[in-house]
C-alpha cells in the first residue's frame, strides 16, 4: 500500500516553503534595512563633507570674499552629480550662495543636512546641502534583491541535494522494507529487502530479516501442526464413523431381535432377561450416538434441520417415552405448558430439541428418588431483550452442589462423589445438550443445591412458524395403520435380512429378500413391490446405485417406495440417499417403532 503522504513530498514542500520565506524575509525585512543603513552612512558622510567644506570656506567668510565662496561651492556642486543643492546663509539669515533663490523639492531618496558655521562660540551662518540617493539606493536594493534570489536558489539547490540524499538513504529503503512487511502479511516471505548498509536503517533491515525468518519458521511449524491436527481429526472422525457403523451393525442383531422376542410368549423371568438385553443394547446405542455427536461438534460439522414443529407434541412425546420409567420409580411426571403456547408451531430442529429434552428429563428421572419431575414451558425474555421460550425441567431429586455446576456441562464430567456409580451414565449428555441449545441460538441455565432438587432452563429464541404444516406425522404409528403390502428387504447380511423381514411381517407385510442391489433390481423388474428396504452399503451393486437404476425404469416400478437402511447416521449419507432418489432413511439398529414410522412417512 502506497502512503498518501510521503517523506519526499514533505521535504519538497519544506523546500518550497523555506525558499519562499527566505525571499519574503529579504524583501520585507532585509531590503529596507539595507536601505536604512545606506541612508545613515550617506548622511554621516555628508555631515563630514559639510564639515570639510565649512573649514574650507570659513576663511573666505571671515574675510568676506564672497566670490571665492561662490566659486568653491559651485565647483563642489558640479563635481558631485548627486548633490542637488547647497545653500549658505550668514548669521542674519541672508543668502550668500546661490545668489538667486532656488526651490529644492524634498522627499523620495533625498537627504538634507543643515549645518551651522561657528568659531569659538560665535555664529557665522549656516550651510545646507541636499543630496539625492536614488541611484545609489536603486543600485543597493537591486544588489540586495539579487543576493536574496541567489541565496534562495542556493538554498533550493542545497535542500534538493539533501532531499535526494534522504531519499536514497532513508525513504527508498523504508519503502522497500514496508513493501516487504506488506507481502509478509500476505504470507510471502521472499520479498527483497534493502541492502544492509552499516547505519541505523541497515540495523533495522537486519533485525527485520531476522524477525521474518523467525516468523517463517513459526508459520511453517504452525502450518504443519495444523495439517497434522486436521489429519488427526479426520482420522478420528473416520475412526468414530467406522466404529459407530461396526457397533451398530451387530446391535441390529440385538435390539430388534429382543423386541421380536418380547412379543412372543415368555415366562416372567425370560421377559425380564429380554428387557435387560434390550436396555443394554439401547444404552450402548445411545453412547455411540453421543460420541458421534460430540465428534461432529468438534469438527463443526453438526447441521441443524430447522422446520416447523408442534411444541406441545414435542413435549408430550418426550413424556410418553419417559413416563413408564418415571412411574416404575413411583415419580410423578408432570407437564405445564403456558396456555398461550399450547399447540403453537415453532421453527427448530425438533429431533435435536427432543434429544435435549429427553436427556434433561431422563437425568431428572434418573437422579430423583421420590417426588416429581416437571417439564414447564413458558415465554421468557432472552438476554438480547427478544422474546424467548424457556423449557424448564424441574425435579425434586438429589440436586447438584454449586462447585459442580460448571463442570457437569463439560464432556465426560459428572458430579463429584460416589453417587454416579449408583446411577451410571457417560457424562456426555449435558455437553451435547448445551451445544445443541447454543446451536439453536439459546443457552442452558442450572439452578440447584445439593439435596434440594435441580432446575435446568433451556432458553431459546421464540421463532414462531408462519408456514404451519397441514398434517404432522403422528409420533406413534399403529401397526394396523399400515397397508398390507409386499416388501422387499435388500441387505448383504443374512441376519439383518431375517430381522427386518420378521419385523415387516409383524407389521403386516409379505416379504421377499435380496442379497444385493443387482438381485433386487432383477426382482423389481419382474415383480411388483409396495416398499423396498434397501441397505446402503453392499458389494457389487450398492443401495444407491440400485435406487438410481430403479428410478430410471419406466412405469409404476420407477416410483416404488424405497427406504434406505444403514448403520451410518451421518448427514452426508442421508443426503446421498436422498439424492439417489430414496424416500426415507432408517438407521440400524431399527426399532419396530422407527420402522413403522418410516413406512408411514415415506
Ligand atoms: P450422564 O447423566 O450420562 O452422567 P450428563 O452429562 O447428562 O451425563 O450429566 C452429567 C452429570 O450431571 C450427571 O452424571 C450428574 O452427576 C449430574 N446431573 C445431571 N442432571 C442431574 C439432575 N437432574 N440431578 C442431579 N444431578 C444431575
Amino acid at each position: 500500500m502506497r502512503p498518501v503522504w510521503t517523506i519526499r513530498r514533505t521535504v519538497l514542500l519544506l523546500l518550497l516553503g523555506v525558499s519562499l520565506a527566505w525571499l519574503v524575509v529579504f524583501q520585507v525585512l532585509w531590503v529596507p534595512r539595507v536601505t536604512r543603513v545606506v541612508i545613515t552612512s550617506h548622511t554621516e558622510e555628508l555631515q563630514r563633507e559639510l564639515d570639510v567644506i565649512i573649514d574650507a570656506i570659513l576663511p573666505f567668510l571671515l574675510s568676506r570674499q564672497f566670490g571665492a565662496i561662490t566659486e568653491t561651492l559651485s565647483s563642489i556642486e558640479t563635481r558631485n552629480a548627486n548633490w542637488i543643492g547647497i545653500e549658505l546663509h550668514d548669521q542674519t539669515g541672508r543668502r550668500l550662495f546661490p545668489l538667486e533663490e532656488r526651490v529644492i523639492a524634498m522627499g523620495g531618496s533625498r537627504i538634507m543636512i543643515d549645518q551651522s558655521i561657528a568659531l569659538r562660540g560665535s555664529q557665522f551662518g549656516s550651510l545646507k546641502a541636499v543630496i539625492d540617493l536614488t541611484t545609489t539606493l536603486d543600485r543597493v536594493q537591486a544588489e540586495t534583491r539579487r543576493l536574496g534570489l541567489f541565496t534562495s536558489v542556493a538554498v533550493i539547490i542545497i535542500m534538493a541535494l539533501l532531499t535526494v540524499a534522504i531519499d536514497r538513504l532513508v525513504t527508498r529503503r523504508v519503502s522497500v522494507l514496508a513493501a516487504a512487511a506488506d507481502r509478509m502479511k500476505n504470507g510471502d516471505f521472499e520479498a527483497r529487502l534493502p541492502d544492509p548498509h552499516p547505519d541505523e536503517l541497515g540495523r533495522l533491515t537486519l533485525s527485520f530479516d531476522a524477525m521474518r525468518r523467525q516468523i517463517r519458521r513459526q508459520t511453517d511449524a504452525l502450518q504443519s501442526a495444523r495439517i497434522e491436527a486436521e489429519t488427526a481429526l479426520t482420522a478420528k472422525s473416520q475412526f468414530l464413523a467406522r466404529m459407530s457403523h461396526e457397533i451398530r451393525t451387530p446391535l441390529n442383531g440385538v435390539i430388534p431381535v429382543a423386541e421380536l422376542l418380547a412379543d412372543t410368549h415368555l415366562t416372567d423371568e425370560q421377559a425380564d432377561h429380554v428387557d435387560t438385553i434390550r436396555e443394554a443394547g439401547t444404552a450402548l446405542l445411545s453412547i455411540v450416538d453421543d460420541i458421534l455427536d460430540l465428534s461432529k461438534f468438534e469438527e463443526g460439522r453438526l447441521e441443524l434441520n430447522p422446520a416447523p414443529y408442534n411444541l406441545s407434541d414435542l413435549v408430550n412425546g418426550v413424556v410418553r417415552i419417559l413416563r413408564v420409567t418415571a412411574e416404575s420409580k413411583g415419580l410423578r411426571l408432570e407437564v405445564d405448558i403456558a396456555p398461550d403456547l399450547l399447540g403453537v408451531y415453532l421453527i427448530g430442529d425438533s429431533d435435536r430439541l427432543r434429544q435435549v429434552l429427553i436427556n434433561l428429563t431422563g437425568n431428572a428421572v434418573k437422579f430423583t428418588r421420590t417426588g416429581s419431575v416437571c417439564i414447564k414451558v413458558a415465554r421468557t425474555i432472552c438476554d438480547t431483550a427478544r422474546e424467548g421460550l424457556c423449557i424448564s425441567v424441574i425435579d425434586t431429586g438429589i440436586g447438584i452442589a454449586e462447585k459442580d455446576h460448571a463442570r457437569i456441562f463439560e464432556r465426560f464430567e459428572q458430579a463429584e462423589g460416589g453417587r454416579n456409580r449408583r446411577f451410571g451414565g457417560s457424562g456426555l449428555g449435558l455437553a451435547i445438550a448445551r451445544s445443541l441449545i447454543e446451536a439453536h441460538g439459546g443457552q442452558i441455565r442450572l439452578t440447584s443445591e445439593e439435596g434440594s432438587g435441580s432446575r435446568f432452563d433451556a432458553m431459546l429464541p421464540l421463532n414462531l412458524a408462519t408456514d404451519i404444516p397441514q398434517q404432522v406425522a403422528s409420533e406413534t404409528v399403529l401397526d394396523s395403520d399400515l397397508a398390507n403390502g409386499r416388501a422387499l428387504v435388500v441387505d448383504d447380511n443374512a441376519t439383518n435380512r431375517k430381522i427386518i423381514a420378521a419385523m415387516l411381517r409383524r407389521l403386516g407385510y409379505r416379504t421377499e429378500k435380496a442379497c444385493d442391489g443387482a438381485q433386487a433390481l432383477n426382482m423389481i423388474m419382474s415383480e411388483r413391490f409396495d416398499i423396498v428396504l434397501m441397505d446402503m452399503h453392499m458389494p457389487e451393486m450398492d443401495g444407491l446405485e440400485a435406487t438410481r437404476h430403479i428410478r430410471s425404469l419406466t412405469g409404476l416400478r420407477a416410483r416404488t417406495r424405497i427406504i434406505a437402511l444403514t448403520a451410518s447416521v451421518l448427514e452426508e449419507d442421508m443426503r446421498r440417499c436422498q439424492e439417489a432418489g430414496m424416500d426415507g432413511f432408517l438407521s440400524k439398529p431399527v426399532s419396530r417403532q422407527a420402522l413403522a414410522a418410516a413406512l408411514r412417512a415415506s
